[in-house]
């Protein structure tokens, strides 16, 4: 009897962009209508979601901060397991599949195992975001320099931001709601002004977006005042005063100090 070979598979690593689901690439879009199985993350909005056609397989591997649903090596195992046995496997992150993603893992485990894969970029939440809320990351007057940097609690302490804000600079954490008043006060006290204008937004490029300003000093009371939830980035450094925002004005003064860097 004549043997036939296993059918190859593929791993895709994708990025689904910041929510918009027009925010996807042509090639995000397409493999999405094509794949035989899609393994996403928490992210991935509801309107990419709805891309994928009802017989593709779906499974979601979503993540909370404090309560990891599916641990990432168990994530590698099942991308790993279900290429090999001969599907094309999209796993769908949210943004750029590999900015803080934990995709340079996946990658490395579909290396290692010998499994064919691939990466298509995404636009990362910071590029999306920011755009879309008019608020420039770089800027001849105000920027020439962006820097993106996790906030999340673990090892916060020991993250060397010193130099990453402040003049001529645009610093953008991503995971940084936990944290923010930590965040606000580990970059004063590396000598950043505490009045340097600092942008919040939250599950930006979807209907129900919000855009907040203040100053760094305020940054805590804001996301507590406005009760900010996670997915929101914390942009800061002039360009913030620039950002078609909501503004925030809650504390004193506020006002009057965003208007002097405008
Ligand atoms: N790979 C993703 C980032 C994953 S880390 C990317 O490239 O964008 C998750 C963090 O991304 C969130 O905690 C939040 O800080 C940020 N984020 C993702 N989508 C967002 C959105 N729509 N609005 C604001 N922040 C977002």
């Amino acid at each position: 009897m004549e043997k036939t070979l296993p059918p190859a598979g593929k791993l895709w690593l994708v990025g689904a962009g910041p929510g918009d689901p027009d925010l996807l690439t042509l090639r995000a879009a397409r493999l999405l209508a094509s794949a035989d199985l899609v393994v996403h993350d928490g992210l991935v909005g509801a309107g990419v979601l709805a891309l994928i056609p009802p017989h593709v397989t779906r499974i979601s591997v979503a993540k909370q901060r404090s309560r990891h649903t599916m641990k990432q090596e168990l994530i590698n195992d099942l991308l790993v397991r279900e290429t090999l046995a001969g599907k094309q496997v999209v796993r769908l992150k949210g943004g750029d599949p590999l900015i803080f993603g934990r995709g340079g893992e996946e990658l490395d485990a579909a290396r290692q195992a010998g499994v064919a894969c691939e990466v298509v970029p995404g636009i990362t939440a910071a590029a999306g975001c920011a755009a879309q809320a008019g608020l420039p990351l770089t800027h001849r007057e105000d920027a020439s320099a962006v820097s993106f940097v996790a906030g999340q609690c673990k090892d916060l302490s020991d993250q060397d931001w010193s130099g990453l804000a402040g003049h001529g600079r645009t610093l953008v954490i991503y995971m940084g709601i936990a944290t923010a008043t930590a965040i606000a006060d580990k970059l004063i006290a590396d000598g950043v002004s505490p009045d340097l204008p600092v942008a919040v937004i939250e599950r930006g490029t979807t209907a129900d977006a919000r855009v907040l300003r203040t100053l760094l000093t305020d940054l805590g009371d804001l996301v507590a005042r406005e009760a900010v939830k996670s997915p929101a980035l914390i942009i800061v450094g002039k360009v913030a005063a620039r950002a078609d925002a909501l503004d925030c004005l809650g504390a004193p003064g506020v006002a009057e100090k965003l208007g002097n860097f405008a």
